[in-house]
């Protein structure tokens, strides 16, 4: 017979699928929350980045469903043409506010506002220094930009004052990159001595707020804020997809970057304008972090509920088993092979709780990958925790 010229989509589907890194779609049923439905069963979710419970708060919908019918369904166009509505400058001015930068701007999502905005910053005859963990939008973002791109050891500081030494001179501008929450491990970039480096060798920073805004800081503005590092020159970008509840991306910063991008970014220049309803949703969330500061508290008294229990009562662990470092709402617990996290995340589930394997390459090892929300009663906390425990006392006793 002969050969289609798409025949090698299928060998390298086997081969994803021997590694045991297949991945499909299921379909959640019902509102966004921390109780979900999925293959015919009722779970507790403890997978969704919805951290404060927003995207099935009604406040979000009834803003939605006026924009909708104020506006319609779609923007109809890019913001430079006829995309652009009131609506767009609120939710600028409002992140701006919220973040205390100068201005703000939004595009269709976080992953676009990365590529868009690392992408305009250099170019090739510039260096990024990337945290060798960021998020795959990053990543992309600085394969697109065309500059050299070097990886420091994850949040080492040290490492990544030895490349500024030895490269920074080499080239005409440079970026530092950076997630400012890890999104699959949990930890914190420590901003104030990355930032301090960065003026000492004359380098931007950029650092992705995705799990930090409305999560961390005072106000909700995130891990900037958190650090006291508020005012500082960088480039902060995040999305209005997490804690926010909605759709979209947004970069805050200087007036002067933010008309730059403006003129510069085709990611935000060639595309339509965030939807009508997704603006208003995350305009009306924003004035709920702003206004709600107990949603936070919240979900930091449930992430504390959730680690005091671990800590008091854990049996030890099967080999190659692990919690990563967690200083965030994010938990994950890392085991030796993909096959592992999956059975594991599988078990769980027969006993009532969703929580997603996450493995290559995504991430370098296997791991589940626990989230918490500000709606998670402690009843639903301390569920997790039995089957947690219940999964691990198994495993020691039988393998798996
Ligand atoms: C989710 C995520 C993004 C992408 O945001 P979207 O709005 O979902 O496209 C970017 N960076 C990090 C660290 C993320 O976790």
């Amino acid at each position: 017979m002969r050969q289609s010229p798409y025949d090698w989509l299928e060998s390298s589907l086997d081969a994803i699928h021997r590694a045991n890194w297949h991945r499909s779609v299921k379909p959640l049923l019902g509102k966004a929350g921390p109780v979900i439905e999925r293959e015919g069963q009722t779970l507790l979710n403890f997978g969704s980045n919805d951290y404060l419970g927003l995207a099935g708060d009604e406040r979000l919908a009834q803003a939605a469903i006026a924009a909708i019918q104020t506006y319609g369904t779609g923007s109809t166009g890019s913001r430079l043409m006829t995309g652009h509505r009131m609506l767009h400058d609120q939710l600028e001015h409002a992140i701006a506010h919220l973040k205390q930068t100068e201005a703000a701007i939004v595009f269709s999502s976080g992953y676009l506002a990365n590529l868009g905005t690392v992408s305009a910053l250099v170019g090739k005859r510039d260096l990024i220094l990337a945290d060798q963990y960021n998020h795959s939008s990053l990543k992309q973002g600085a394969i697109l930009s065309g500059a050299t791109v070097i990886e420091y050891r994850h949040c080492d500081l040290a490492n990544l004052q030895q490349q500024l030494s030895n490269q920074r001179a080499n080239f005409r501008r440079c970026l530092i990159v950076t997630d400012s929450v890890f999104s699959m491990d949990g930890d914190l970039c420590p901003l104030p001595p990355l930032l301090d480096l960065a003026e000492t060798y004359q380098a931007m920073v950029l650092v992705d707020e995705a799990h930090a805004t409305g999560v961390f800081g005072q106000t909700g503005a995130g891990c900037v804020e958190h650090w006291g590092c508020t005012g500082r020159p960088l480039v902060q970008v995040g999305t209005l997809s997490k804690a926010l509840g909605s759709l979209g991306g947004y970069v805050a910063g200087s007036a002067t970057l933010i008309d730059f991008l403006r003129n510069r970014a085709p990611g935000w220049i060639y595309t339509t304008g965030l939807a009508p309803a997704d603006t208003a949703a995350a305009l009306a969330a924003v004035q709920v972090i702003q206004q709600e500061p107990q949603r936070r508290d919240r979900l930091w008294q449930i992430v504390d509920a959730l680690r005091q229990n671990l800590q008091s009562s854990y049996p030890t662990l099967p080999e190659g088993f692990q919690w990563l470092p967690s200083q965030s709402p994010i938990l994950c617990f890392q085991v030796d092979r993909p096959a592992t996290a999956l059975h594991l995340s599988q078990t769980l589930q027969s006993l009532g709780v969703f929580i997603p394997a996450v493995r290559p390459p995504t991430v370098p090892t296997s791991r589940l990958r626990i989230t918490l929300m500000a709606t998670h009663t402690p009843a639903q906390v301390e569920q997790l925790a039995n089957a947690l425990k219940k999964v691990m006392k198994c495993y020691r006793q039988q393998g798996i």
